[in-house]
């Protein structure tokens, strides 16, 4: 298995497991299942409300010899409600106890958003703290103390822009993000934020590898294009002797970000593995560049509910 490596030299597993979405009952069996099979990275998030469940996984798998700790690349994720510094300890202590770690291999900050305490996702706009109240670099800051004290081997972000992961890497005091996790796959290829990640050390891992399509029904659009029936990757596919999933798995491979495809089906954990195997050539790889469609599919609505401080164009600058 291919990794990316960090900066002091530890290596990341380039193909990990997700488990948003996988409901308790089903993310311990995907989670044994995966590391029987070979997986040796997890992505997490408390939000997820599974990480208990992951955590029963993981420990079982530890004891049973079926691998062992060192092995397994484990990220976590801080939600919104936690980005005051002094929530920021507490909140990756809740993820170490539920996952039944001593250290995270990854600790991200989950959205360049804050909400008032104890919000999941908020019903309304007074949930949401503005960035101007509650600055990213002031949570960042917090999250340095983690790796200092050994909680996270390494931090980074998830859903920055190119200017607010600028923004970091000149405010950052003493470790600058190891790593942008977002959305990526042919439909929204993000160039710009690969270019500029490759040139600052950053690296990424793309998000809703397969276009998501378990996500929430208020999530979606009517009209959206379902990415795993695209008829491009379906040719790619068969002349591959793979999977439409495979290919698009292979994709963000070959362009060097980690990806991290979710399901909670035996068949499938495996089949999506298998997808390391495939190689794209470079004239397929030139063929999907062609089906960009800046097309998101977990656009951040939730935050712009009413009048937030959050819209659509200052969440993305775009
Ligand atoms: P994915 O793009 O991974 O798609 C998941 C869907 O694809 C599920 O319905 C799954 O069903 C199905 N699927 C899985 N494998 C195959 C296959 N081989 N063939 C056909 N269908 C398949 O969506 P996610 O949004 O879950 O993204 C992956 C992970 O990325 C998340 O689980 C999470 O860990 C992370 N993430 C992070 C975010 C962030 O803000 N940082 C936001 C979104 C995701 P089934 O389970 O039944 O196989």
């Amino acid at each position: 298995m291919q990794t990316l490596s960090f900066r002091n030299d530890d290596e990341m597993p380039i193909l990990g497991l997700g488990t948003w979405k996988s409901a308790p009952g089903e993310v311990y069996d995907a989670v044994k299942v995966a590391l029987q099979a070979g997986y040796r990275h997890i992505d997490c998030a408390l939000i997820y409300g599974n990480e208990a469940e992951v955590g029963r996984a993981l420990t079982e798998s530890f004891e049973h010899g079926v691998v062992d700790r060192d092995d397994v690349w484990v990220t976590s994720k801080l939600w919104n409600d936690a980005h005051a510094p002094e929530d920021v300890r507490p909140a990756l202590k809740e993820t170490l106890s539920d996952l039944q770690l001593d250290t995270i291999d990854l600790y991200l900050m989950h959205w360049p958003v804050a909400l008032k305490p104890g919000v999941g996702m908020p019903q309304s706009p007074d949930q949401l703290i503005s960035l101007e109240e509650q600055p990213l670099a002031e949570t960042w800051a917090a999250m340095e103390d983690l790796v200092d004290d050994g909680l996270a081997r390494h931090i980074g972000v998830s859903n920055f822009s190119v200017p607010k992961l600028q923004s970091l890497l000149e405010d950052a005091e003493r470790y600058t993000p190891e790593m942008n996790q977002i959305e990526l796959h042919p439909y929204l290829q993000q160039s710009d934020m690969l270019d500029f990640a490759q040139a600052h050390g950053v690296h990424l891992t793309a998000y809703s590898p397969l276009g998501s399509s378990d996500r929430p029904d208020n999530m979606k659009a009517d009209d959206e294009p379902v990415l795993i029936d695209d008829e491009t990757i379906a040719s790619i596919a068969s002349k591959h002797d793979a999977t439409p999933a495979q290919v698009l798995i292979s994709w963000a491979i070959h362009r060097g970000t980690a990806v991290i495809p979710k399901s909670v089906n035996e068949g499938r954990i495996k089949e999506n593995l298998a997808a390391a195997d495939v190689d794209l050539t470079d004239a397929d790889m030139q063929v999907i560049a062609k089906l960009d469609r800046e097309r998101r599919y977990v656009d951040g609505g939730a935050w712009t509910i009413g009048d937030s401080p959050y819209t659509m164009a200052n969440l993305w600058d775009a």
